[in-house]
């Protein structure tokens, strides 16, 4: 594998690091989980999306630039080290856009990808229930058969970012009688139709997006599936590729962590304790190594091999770097590592336990690491079942 940059990529990466060092908010926004941050972090994402910046990798003709999977790559790594707010469009353009990519109508693809990449249309997903989350298949939430598309009825929930968002993608059963996977159907779910409630609800860490999504006969036409009918679970599993590996979590946003965990040991040192350095160094190494082993991912992909099960091995891999680096940076902090965003001894606005907090759901969202080891032992090294 040749590692050096081509001119063009190289060109590319500089002008996407003028544009951020030029743009992006000197002072970090409030969190997205409030509802005046999220206002704050949509009007950015606009601006995003007026310079071209939002969606590098679609093509012109959806608002992208045509970049190449490095050139992505490359912008996501910028995009972090210039510490730019997170992407509150993530649901829809990391989500459920490669979804439409593979399996969307061309009516659909025109109709939707522009408004996601925009920030004007805010997509949540709703694939758990309160009984089927690790077993998504599970999926208990119906849509019945009715003139001109389906009533959709059940609850969803654990949906990030439903409370503020505009429209849901998910699973629901439309064949009771079919095996558990051969049943559902992909559907879009605006949120302002009759029927659906949405119910935000607090977390831990204070934000409030979070929301429980209660659908009853709720219409939707049609034209709101995405795939076949029955064909859900097949567009679902395209979906946790993208969760999963690279799409949602790049290498970048790893690096920049561990680059601000190196400048954090720097200034407070910690008594030179030769542990908290062994640790910040593997964090350092470990998130290198995460990029390489991203970049042997889009190898495989540029070779038109599928990423398969191995995503699963990303989401172990991102999801524990993350967290080891946060609890890296809790100790050498010390008390004062407690300190939230808004008290005046804060180091970085309390950016470090907010992200610890966060980094803990990690192992949780997307498939829990249990599943997914479950996925590596059966599907990568071919071992039995049980
Ligand atoms: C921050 C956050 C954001 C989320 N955002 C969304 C979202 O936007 N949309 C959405 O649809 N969902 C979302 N989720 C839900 C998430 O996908 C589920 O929490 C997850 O799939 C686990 O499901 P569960 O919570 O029902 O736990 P369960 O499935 O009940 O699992 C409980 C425990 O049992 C373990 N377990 C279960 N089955 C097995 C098994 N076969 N082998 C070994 N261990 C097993 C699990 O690993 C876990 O530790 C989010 C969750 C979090 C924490």
């Amino acid at each position: 594998m040749d590692l050096r940059l081509s001119e063009r990529e190289e060109a590319f990466r500089a002008e996407a690091r003028a544009w951020l060092a030029a743009h992006v908010p000197k002072k970090p926004l409030p969190s997205s989980g409030s509802r005046d941050g999220f206002a704050a972090h949509v009007a950015w994402e606009k601006e995003l999306f007026a310079a071209g910046w939002s969606v590098v990798s679609w093509p012109a003709r959806y608002g992208g630039r045509d970049a190449s999977v490095v050139e992505w790559l490359l912008f996501e790594e910028e995009y972090y080290l210039a510490g730019a707010p997170a992407r509150v469009t993530q649901n829809g353009i990391f989500l459920l856009a490669p979804a439409l990519f593979e399996f969307g109508s061309d009516e659909q693809k025109e109709r939707l990808l522009r408004p996601m990449a925009a920030a004007e249309t805010l997509w949540a997903q709703g694939w758990s229930e309160p009984g089927a989350g690790s077993d998504l298949a599970a999926v208990a939430s119906t849509a019945t058969r009715t003139e001109g598309g389906w009533l959709l009825r059940g609850q969803k929930t654990w949906s990030t970012r439903a409370a503020f968002c505009h429209a849901l993608h998910g699973l629901f059963r439309t064949d009771p009688s079919a095996p558990r996977h051969k049943g559902l159907t992909y559907f879009l779910v605006p949120l302002d139709a009759p029927g659906v409630r949405v119910n935000g609800f607090r977390r831990l860490d204070g934000d409030e997006d979070f929301a429980e999504v209660f659908l009853d006969d709720v219409f939707v036409a049609d034209r709101e599936v995405v795939g076949a009918v029955h064909q859900g679970w097949k567009v679902a599993m395209a979906t946790t590729g993208s969760e999963r590996g690279l799409t949602l979590r790049s290498p970048g946003r790893f690096l920049a962590t561990a680059r601000r965990l190196v400048a954090l040991y720097r200034e407070h040192r910690a008594g030179a304790d030769p542990r908290l350095r062994d640790a910040v160094v593997q964090a350092w190494m470990d998130a290198q190594a995460y990029q390489l082993y991203t970049l042997r991912a889009v190898s495989r992909i540029a070779e038109g091999k599928p990423l398969g099960a191995d995503s699963s091995i990303n989401k172990i891999a991102w999801s524990e770097l993350d967290l080891r680096m946060h609890e890296t940076a809790l100790e050498l902090l010390g008390p004062v590592a407690e300190l939230v965003s808004g008290a005046p001894d804060a180091v970085d606005a309390g950016a470090w336990i907010k992200g610890f907090q966060f980094a803990l759901a990690g192992p949780i969202y997307a498939g829990t690491n249990e599943i997914q080891r479950n996925v590596i032992a059966e599907r990568v090294l071919g071992l039995p079942k049980e």
